[in-house]
């Protein structure tokens, strides 16, 4: 994996979005697409890639999964649309709409789309149904979405990636069940509890965008370090505690303002009930699991 942007606002040049490539090859899922270009030349900077930055947009992308429509997980993938190639997004119905009837309008931006007025046929969208399982071409991943709760009015996705077997699963913008009043989390945590105990599920990608001290009613559908222990609470009670030290968990999308990210890693690892693996992804800095 190589993350191109690892924060949730503010830092343009450094907004969530995660290559994901089975060891080995080159044939990356683009998970979110908030910043793409920096990302890529602070990887290449860093010779986490001995390319160029043409080639890693046009040849090592293949695909690009969007988990929401906020600009902050798509604007890397609009702006840097007329130099990218030909290939397919994915995402839920929901989030479909939002970049066909929001973003490739010709008014915002060109719809670079294969669909509608003035469609140019660069990308096509894909649409797929929650829980359905699916097939990404040219990267051998089968893939699977879930639906998250990310303030009432805003659906927001997860995507369970499945390589020969070995899993990974990132999560888009998401609250806790509790604050959402929603079941959405708990449904995921029952579909991925076989995978945890049997060791499969290599990570989970998730985000905590606030340090505890925000308050409940201003976290706009999105966790605090407690609201994360909170959740994995759950997984623990479907997976036995023990299944679960040692288990990675990358933290995406911390809020960039002040001293925020500081805090709220010093708060996770101050608090680690379940012994998990805390992961703080760089920039451009590869992680291998
Ligand atoms: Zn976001
Ligand atoms: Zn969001």
């Amino acid at each position: 994996m190589v993350p191109l942007g690892i924060f949730g606002g503010e830092k343009e040049e450094n907004l969530s979005s995660y290559l994901v490539s089975a060891t080995g090859k080159n044939q990356f899922l683009c998970l979110d697409a908030g910043t793409i270009n920096a990302g890529i030349n602070k990887a290449i900077e860093n010779k986490t890639f001995n390319t160029d930055e043409n080639t890693v947009l046009k040849e090592y992308i293949k695909a690009y999964f969007v988990s929401h429509g906020h600009l902050d997980h798509v604007s890397g993938l609009i702006i840097n649309s007329p130099a990218d190639s030909k290939k397919n997004i994915y995402a839920i119905p929901f989030v479909k709409n939002i970049l066909l009837n929001q973003y490739f309008t010709n008014e915002v931006w060109a719809n670079f789309s294969d669909e509608g007025a003035g469609a140019i046929g660069k990308y096509h969208i894909n649409a797929v149904e929650p829980q359905k399982i699916f097939e990404i071409p040219e990267t051998n991943f089968k893939a699977q979405f879930f639906e998250l709760s990310h303030t009432k009015t805003h659906e927001s996705s997860a995507i369970l990636i499945n390589h020969q077997g070995q899993y990974l699963l990132y999560l888009g913008d998401t609250g806790a069940d509790r604050v959402e009043q929603s079941n959405k989390l708990e449904n995921l945590w029952k579909n991925i509890a076989p995978l945890v105990r049997n060791k499969s599920l290599k990570a989970i990608l998730i985000e905590v965008s606030f340090p505890n001290a925000q308050k409940e009613n201003l976290l706009f559908g999105h966790l605090t370090p407690n609201l994360l222990n909170e959740e994995l609470n759950k997984l623990a009670f479907l997976v036995g505690k023990e299944h679960l030290k040692g288990f990675n968990v990358v933290i995406t999308h911390r809020k960039p303002t002040g001293k925020n990210p500081e805090i709220i890693a010093d708060e996770l690892k101050a608090n680690n009930p379940f012994q998990v693996n805390w992961v703080f992804p760089e920039q451009g800095v590869k992680l291998s699991f």
